[in-house]
């Protein structure tokens, strides 16, 4: 799909229209479909930040501690999330290790900091480096970084791991669901949101 700035794609059926003036809270449909075509966001973008970051310090919490209590061969110890997986794998669950690791690790930790990397700056009205490139591959990404695959992830790794591993009631699980809550709030901001930034025209340099 390619935005052209002052037209709008519909997801829904391709139709293309002149991009619709917004006032917060405004939702733009296609009158075709009626799949979202835009909405507002001007202040979801202001809320969106302190999450972000909130986001990122309770994803540490949730890696930094250990999870679960894991039983091999008559010996038990605690271990992260990050361990966990490893187990997985050595128990011959590498496909099942990867999806874990992807879906609970990666790509919400991927999404996190482009987000951040692309609204610190714009606090300043600033663009940052990489700011299309970026934008457009968090919208490529958004399918994988949905809240729904996330807990998908966790969801697989506990059946998986439950005939060896007991959860650890600890601060990694504490953590744990603290971050559900933001990360359901963070990813369900649309990226098509930044499109709508109006940059400080000193900021455009930096793009
Ligand atoms: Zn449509």
């Amino acid at each position: 799909m390619v935005e052209v700035p002052d037209t709008i794609a519909c997801e829904g059926c391709d139709a293309v229209y002149d991009k619709p003036e917004l006032q917060p809270r405004d939702v733009a449909r296609c009158p075709r479909c009626g799949a979202e075509l835009d909405r507002h966001s001007g202040d979801l973008r202001r809320r969106i930040l302190p999450l972000t970051v909130a986001s990122l310090i309770m994803f540490a919490i949730a890696n930094l501690f250990p999870i679960v209590e894991i039983e091999l061969q008559g010996k038990s110890s605690q271990t992260t999330l990050a361990g966990a997986v490893q187990v997985l794998a050595q128990e011959g669950m590498s496909l099942v290790a990867l999806l874990v690791l992807a879906t609970t690790l990666l790509f919400p930790l991927l999404q996190l900091c482009i987000l951040a990397w692309l609204l610190v700056p714009l606090r300043n009205a600033k663009r940052a480096p990489g700011f299309a490139m970026l934008v457009r591959a968090m919208q490529a990404l958004r399918p994988w970084g949905m809240i729904e695959v996330f807990l998908l992830g966790v969801l697989v790794a506990i059946i998986k791991l439950s005939s060896m591993a007991t959860v650890v009631p600890g601060p990694a699980l504490w953590a744990f669901m603290v971050l559900t809550v933001l990360l359901t709030a963070v990813l369900s901001f649309d990226p098509r949101g930044f499109w709508q930034v109006e940059f400080d025209p000193d900021g455009e340099q930096a793009a």
